[in-house]
């Protein structure tokens, strides 16, 4: 069989040479031939350099630099794109996802899975950060209709048919663990013990984490739309009833209507409320807008086979 294996790698020369030596040694056991594509997301640091040197001394390793940092979805992306094999593997490239659990879902994939997803144990995260990934999860799959696991990131091989199929679809915010499971397809998993990263630091912080679920929960449905409707209707129903205990405390009771605290909390209120509902939608808009702009995903800037170039296509 041969097989892909996409590396996305961002300022990740420190550990570029020990991923390369561990593949070197771990792959060659598993399968006859493979193809390690490593994916330069516009690096700052000597990434590049690193890279093009791996690919002139082992030209099993092929690469292709993108033209900025477009972020790991679209790095993902392009390195899937530009992949060969009949089964491709993601790996991060700091060795969080070690290549060795390669040995154990391969032969899952022969036995006619087309997604092996790695599922990893929390052992050795940040207490922070692992109670975020619950609420985190607990929170997604309430709000959205595919399935995400706690554990289960981007660490998986695909077989031909589910990378076409994920590249088939061409939305522009992509969320990949929402579409790894929303292609579907016969999925197993294997489990693993979390590995803390090698040198280097996580490139995510708790507000990308944020950002993150923000984005998860709306690139699935249009859910928080519907809730909006919902909580709009309970704030009014409030307001509505709290104005006639009012009227019928002043015309039966004769009670003098209460100054202008009322007034305020509710004009603030309001606004407030007014101000998350438009964010819900404001939100949904810019998706459409860039959505209709039709971008690529990525650049290429130089692959090991030559320089990017860009079919134009003007519709
Ligand atoms: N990465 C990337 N582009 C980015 C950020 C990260 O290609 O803009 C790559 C990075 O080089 C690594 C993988 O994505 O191979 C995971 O990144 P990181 O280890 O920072 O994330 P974590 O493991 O903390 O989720
Ligand atoms: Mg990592």
């Amino acid at each position: 069989m041969q097989l892909s294996i996409v590396v996305p790698c961002y300022n990740e020369q420190e550990v570029l040479p020990r991923l390369v030596t561990t593949l070197q040694e771990v792959l060659p056991a598993l399968v006859d031939t493979f193809e390690v594509l490593l994916v330069d997301d516009g690096s700052r640091d000597g990434t590049l350099a690193e890279i093009r040197a791996v690919h002139e001394a082992d030209d099993r390793f092929r690469y292709l630099a993108l033209s900025r940092n477009f972020g790991k979805e679209a790095a993902m992306l392009a390195g899937l794109s530009h992949s060969r094999g009949e089964a491709v593997a993601i790996l991060d490239a700091d060795l969080q996802h070690p290549p060795a659990l390669l040995a154990e879902m391969l032969p899952l994939l022969d036995e006619g899975y087309e997604q092996v997803v790695a599922r990893r144990t929390r052992a050795g995260d940040p207490a922070g950060r692992s109670a975020v990934s619950r609420v985190y999860y607990g929170l997604m799959n309430r709000m959205v209709e595919v399935d995400l696991e706690d554990g289960v990131g981007d660490f998986r091989v695909l077989s031909r048919v589910a990378v076409q199929a994920l590249l088939s679809l061409g939305e522009v915010n992509r969320f990949s663990k929402g579409l790894f499971s929303w292609i579907g397809f016969k999925v197993a998993v294997v489990d693993y013990e979390n590995v803390a990263r090698d040198v280097g630091a996580s490139k995510w912080r708790l507000r990308d984490l944020l950002d993150y679920g923000i984005d998860g929960v709306l690139s699935f449905n249009s859910k928080p739309l519907r809730l909006s409707i919902w909580f709009g209707t309970f704030v009014a129903l409030v307001a509505f009833v709290y104005a006639l205990w009012v009227l019928v405390d002043a015309v039966v009771n004769g009670n003098p209507v209460a100054g202008y605290v009322t007034t305020i909390c509710a004009v603030v209120g309001f606004g407030g409320v007014q101000m998350i509902l438009l964010g819900v939608i404001g939100e949904y808009l810019g998706r459409i807008y860039s959505e209709t702009k039709h971008r690529p995903h990525f650049l290429v800037r130089e692959t090991s086979e030559g320089l990017g170039h860009h079919p134009v296509t003007v519709p």
